[in-house]
């Protein structure tokens, strides 16, 4: 392989300043860098990068039309397959996904795939949106539970295929995780409006405030004349280490935090007044992406020191790479082989430390991660006046409300065929964190997708078998 150009930085705000601002960390390239990198492809006749990616994104299509200066064909081919490419350049690991699997990356750095798809899809939001015609009515009605990656999606695609697509959506501001829970440094709340514009464009009715489950339950949707249902509630309830004093006032969980910093605009202080507890001394604990999320909103709500306790290394953190180095760089302070045993609190039941206890690394467990052993007498305390549990989610149950026959997993999460999405449930498909348990916005979405492709093939012929035994 020739000599190839080093991969081209994307500027980023200082890390001094940024850790006091909620402004977007990565600024983005410019027009000069966005063709370098794109000069850096090699056009592969067997693309790999696409099979690295779970909604098969057409990459060196777009990167070509993107260094050829058409930038309107770049975005038809980012388009063709992603409703929500801006969103997926900003949060989506694509060093474990398209870029992992770059031919270049062998010898060299890969290309860099998701910030050449921020570039393009912020250049189309820059020129205005355009919105595709709509595709001839197919007479047949679907509701879609949840505007999530994953709900957004399924109902985009479905949409686009002429069905006539009711979204119905829990909060009072659709798009799951990434409004309630990334913060606005990592993905601008104005991006995901416009995508979530984008797919309402399409032709999908979006109904917020309505708690299926609550207001109605599936069975009354189906009854009330919907041909097909798609479950993509996503695995929004907290888990907790059910350790001696989480009950204190100060300890919170990573989704309460996050929901109300982000959703309830608590970082947008005095204009938004949400209540929010910030400690002085604050404790994390996890190492994934919802653990830097939370440590870097404290920080930025004025916290003077963050700790992130994770209970094995660095190399087991599952948060994205970039975010773990975003965090370092901005003074959060990492203790690994660390795991907490009890939170300690005054006597009117305020948090005022933690107990933690060192930990070495065993055999590996069911993950395939080694499992963190404690290490018996290295117990300490440590001050914190506030705890952050980042431990992991499961679904929230209420949209199964009265459906005995939806069948669920050990862990709370729906049963459904990975590659069609369908539930053992007929006319009910799932797909995302709700199926998966908590994992990616990519994943998510693939799953939508994979189920819109079964759903419309479903709706073209309703006469065919449900369930088939794997
Ligand atoms: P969700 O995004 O959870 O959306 C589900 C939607 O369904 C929500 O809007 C919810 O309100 C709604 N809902 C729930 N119950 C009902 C009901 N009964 N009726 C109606 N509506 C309902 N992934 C990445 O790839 N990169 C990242 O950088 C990243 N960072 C993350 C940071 C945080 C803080 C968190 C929490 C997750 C992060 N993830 C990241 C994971 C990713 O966001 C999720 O895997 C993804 O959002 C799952 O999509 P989903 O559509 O399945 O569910």
């Amino acid at each position: 392989m020739a000599k190839v150009a080093p991969r081209n930085e994307m500027p980023r705000q200082d890390a001094k300043v940024r850790a006091h601002n909620f402004n977007e960390v990565a600024l983005g390239y410019s027009h000069e860098q966005a063709v370098a990198e794109a000069n850096r492809c090699l056009q592969c006749k067997k693309p790999t990068c696409v099979e690295g990616c779970p909604v098969q994104v057409r990459i060196p299509e777009f990167v070509k039309a993107l260094r050829d200066g058409d930038m309107w064909e770049s975005v038809t081919a980012l388009k063709d397959k992603n409703n929500l490419p801006a969103i997926c350049g900003r949060v989506c690991p694509q060093e474990t996904q398209c870029e992992e699997k770059c031919v270049l990356g062998k010898k060299f750095e890969p290309v860099a795939v998701g910030r050449l798809e921020r570039y393009v899809s912020d250049w189309e939001i820059g020129q205005g949106v355009r919105t595709p015609t709509a595709a001839p009515s197919t007479g047949k009605r679907v509701a879609v539970i949840g505007a999530g990656p994953a709900g957004l999606t399924c109902a985009g695609d479905l949409a686009k295929m002429g069905h006539q697509v009711t979204m119905f959506e829990a909060l009072h501001a659709p798009g799951g995780v990434l409004i309630y829970g990334i913060p606005e440094f990592r993905l601008p709340k104005s991006i995901v409006g416009t995508e979530v514009k984008y797919v309402q464009s399409l032709g999908v009715d979006l109904h917020l405030n309505t708690v299926v489950g609550k207001l109605q339950t599936v069975d009354e949707l189906l009854a009330d004349g919907y041909d097909a249902i798609f479950l993509g509630t996503g695995a929004g309830l907290p888990m907790f280490m059910n350790i001696a004093g989480e009950n204190f006032n100060g300890v919170y969980s990573a989704n309460e935090f996050l929901t109300r910093t982000n959703l309830m605009k608590a970082y947008l202080f005095p204009a938004y007044d949400t209540p929010i507890m910030i400690g002085k001394h604050v404790a994390v604990i996890g190492a994934g992406n919802v653990a830097m999320d939370s440590a870097r909103c404290a920080l930025r709500l004025g916290a003077d020191e963050v700790h992130i306790i994770y209970r094995r290394t660095k190399a087991e953190a599952p948060a994205r790479a970039e975010e773990l180095e975003n965090a370092e760089e901005e003074g959060i302070e990492f203790h690994f082989l660390t795991s907490p045993i009890e939170v300690l609190g005054t006597e009117k039941g305020w948090v005022r430390g933690i107990r933690l206890q060192k930990q070495e690394l065993g055999e590996p467990d069911a993950s395939g991660r080694p499992r963190p052993v404690p290490i018996a007498g290295s117990e300490y305390d440590m001050d914190v006046d506030m705890v952050i549990m980042a431990l992991g989610t499961r679904p929230n149950p209420m949209v199964f409300t009265d459906t005995p026959d939806l069948e669920r997993s050990k862990h709370g999460t729906v049963v459904a065929n990975e590659e069609t999405g369908r539930t053992k449930k007929p006319r009910i498909w799932a797909g995302g964190d709700i199926v998966t348990g908590a994992a990616t916005v990519i994943s998510a979405m693939g799953a939508g997708k994979r189920s819109a492709a079964d759903m419309d093939a479903f709706l073209k012929d309703p006469g065919q078998t449900w369930w088939v035994e794997q």
